[in-house]
Order: structure tokens, then C-alpha cells, then sequence
């Protein structure tokens, strides 16, 4: 079903004005900076607001896509029909519990939980300080960098499955793999995750992150609007070093462009579409296999309307 006038004034009520807008174009939410619009993108601040969200989406029979802070993700040029339920900001919370647990909203930003692990004198989430996204995107993906990743310190999830239940998972129910967890298959939302860390000494903490953020900014298109690796590491291989090795650093498709600096990452050079990434995509695909005979997967998560 379309977004009514109805819809729109019950969600109002549940959220408010400033936590629901219309027709939003996407690439002002994802760091790509590529997307067409939303017909509807609502901020959550609380489980509770999730249940009601969904049970009122449910009600109007609206289709949804759950976002985080939109660093792994390909919105489609014709944008998303029906909502997008997006965490960040307002479901942000981190506290510390039991002296080396940490609960925050899957809105936080990895960035902020791992500076407030070190405030705490807490090692674990150092590797995570340089990834863009939030704490319930990393959950989703199982984030992962250098020698962590979201599998060794994530202790507990609560989420809201899609017909408004609320759930609370063990780490070991979590199915988190290479780039995948339970939540790629369940549909639920991922609002507060529990974190198990290890005291540690906090200018060793520090000394750590600031070592990681340095190699990444050495190794790493920045400067540049990306979704990050656009492929998934093929067993016994490196996708960037194969499409390197395949001479195809700075091959472009309109506004987008392999790094020149990293292989591995796409990167939109001003004006890209998502047209221009997808046919980059197959290009790429297209001529590592036919030079290694490797097939390359997207990571980015493409999404929105055909
Ligand atoms: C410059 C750059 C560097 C990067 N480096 C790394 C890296 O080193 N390692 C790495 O693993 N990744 C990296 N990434 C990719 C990305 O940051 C991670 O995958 C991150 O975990 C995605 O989080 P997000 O909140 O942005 O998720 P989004 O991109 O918003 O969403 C990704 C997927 O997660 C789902 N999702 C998000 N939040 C929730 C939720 N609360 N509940 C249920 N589902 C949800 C979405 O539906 C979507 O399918 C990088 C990206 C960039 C741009």
C-alpha cells in the first residue's frame, strides 16, 4: 500500500514531526551519497517505538527496510517504496554495566562505542573505531577489521522481529560468520546490543586505535563518498588485490570509479548513480573472472526499487 495522509499522521503521533519525513532523497542518509527517495524514513528512539512503528506498518500494510548509519548499503536511483526504519542518532545510548559490559542502541556509532570502551579502560572494540556504521549494522554484517570483529565481543542482542515481538538473543544464537548473522535472514530489528569486553590499560587502548585509524587512512579512499569493500573476500584470495592484479584501478562507469588508492573500494567521484555502480559492479565481476577464473560477490547491500 501507498503512504496516506492517514499513515502519515498516525506515525506523526507515535514519533513526532522531527522523527518523520517524506520523499527524502537517500543519498543525504547513506555514505555513498547515492539514492533516490524514501517515500518514508522514520527514526526510532526506543524498542517500544520499534513495536509500534511496525505494528502501525503492518496495520497500513506498508513494506519496510531497516537502515543503520546507510555505510554498506547501494540505494537503487528510483529509491525505496514504503518506509525506512532507520537507527541512528536518536537510539544511541551506551552505558556501562558490570564494569566491562557495555549496552548501546543499534543506533550508536562504532566510533562512539569504541572511544567509550577506552574511556573505560576497556579493550575489545578497538578495530572497530574506523568503520562507519552503527553498532546494529555491525551486528547484522558481523563488521570486522585487521584482527576483530563483532563475533568476539557481542554478548547479547535484543531485537523486535517483524510482527512486533520482542526478542533477546545469546551471542552463540547469533550465527555470526564471514560478513553474516542470524539477523540476514530473520528480518528483526536490532535495537540494543550488549557487548562483553576485557579490562585493559586505557593508553594502550588508545595507542591501538590510533594505530588502526592511521593504516586506514594510509590504505583507504577517505576523501571519497564509498560503501567501504564493495566485495566480498573470495576464499584463498583478496578481492582488491584481484582486481588490481586485473588492471582495473580507476576503471569508471559515469560517476563511479575503482580507487585509485584501494582496489577493493568503489568510490563515487561527484555525480555517480546507482546505475553507474551496478554496471561498475559487472564490469569488474565480468573481467576478474575472466582473468582468474574468481567470482567476485557484492558486500554492499543493494536496495530500494528496480
Ligand atoms: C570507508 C568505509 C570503510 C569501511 N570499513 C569496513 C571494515 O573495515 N570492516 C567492515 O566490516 N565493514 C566496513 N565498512 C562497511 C560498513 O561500515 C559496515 O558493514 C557497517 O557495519 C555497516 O553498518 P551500518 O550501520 O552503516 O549499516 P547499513 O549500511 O545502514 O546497513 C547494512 C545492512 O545492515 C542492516 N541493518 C542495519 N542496522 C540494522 C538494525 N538495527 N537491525 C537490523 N538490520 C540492520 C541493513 O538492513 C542492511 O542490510 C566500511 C564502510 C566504509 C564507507
Amino acid at each position: 500500500m501507498q503512504i496516506n495522509e492517514a499513515f502519515a499522521t498516525e506515525i506523526k503521533k507515535v514519533l513526532g514531526d522531527g522523527r518523520v519525513m517524506f520523499h527524502e532523497p537517500m543519498k543525504a542518509h547513506t555514505t555513498f551519497r547515492i539514492g533516490g527517495p524514501a517515500d518514508c524514513l522514520i527514526f526510532p528512539s526506543s524498542m517500544e517505538e520499534v513495536r509500534q512503528v511496525f505494528a502501525l506498518l503492518d496495520r497500513y500494510e506498508i513494506p519496510y527496510t531497516i537502515l543503520g548509519n546507510g555505510s554498506n548499503v547501494l540505494v537503487r536511483d528510483k529509491g525505496v517504496r514504503g518506509a525506512i526504519v532507520k537507527f541512528n542518532s536518536p537510539f544511541s545510548d551506551i552505558r556501562l554495566e558490570e564494569g566491562t559490559r557495555i549496552v548501546a542502541g543499534a543506533g550508536a556509532s562504532l566510533k562512539d562505542v569504541s572511544v567509550f570502551a577506552a574511556e573505560h579502560g576497556l579493550t575489545g572494540m578497538e578495530f572497530a573505531v574506523g568503520i562507519p556504521g552503527s553498532l546494529g549494522g555491525a551486528v547484522f554484517m558481523n563488521a570486522g577489521a585487521y584482527d576483530g570483529e563483532m563475533r568476539n565481543v557481542v554478548a547479547k542482542v535484543r531485537s523486535v522481529a517483524p510482527d512486533g515481538s520482542m526478542h533477546e538473543f545469546q551471542a552463540a544464537e547469533l550465527e555470526l560468520g564471514y560478513r553474516h548473522s542470524i539477523f540476514q535472514t530473520n528480518g528483526h530489528a536490532i535495537c540494543e546490543v550488549e557487548l562483553k569486553l576485557v579490562s585493559g590499560e586505557g593508553s594502550t587502548i588508545r595507542m591501538k586505535m590510533d594505530d588502526l585509524t592511521r593504516r586506514r587512512e594510509e590504505r583507504q579512499p577517505l576523501e571519497m563518498p564509498s560503501a567501504g569493500s564493495t566485495f566480498k573476500r573470495p576464499t584463498g584470495y583478496f578481492a582488491g588485490t584481484l582486481i588490481d592484479q586485473t588492471g582495473l584501478k580507476g576503471l569508471k562507469v559515469g560517476g563511479a570509479q575503482v580507487s585509485e588508492k584501494h582496489a577493493g573500494f568503489v568510490v563515487n567521484t561527484g555525480d555517480a548513480t546507482a546505475e553507474d555502480v551496478l554496471g561498475l559492479i559487472s564490469e569488474v565481476q565480468r573481467r576478474v573472472f575472466e582473468m582468474h577464473g574468481v567470482k567476485l560477490y557484492p558486500e554492499v547491500r543493494i536496495i530500494g526499487e528496480e
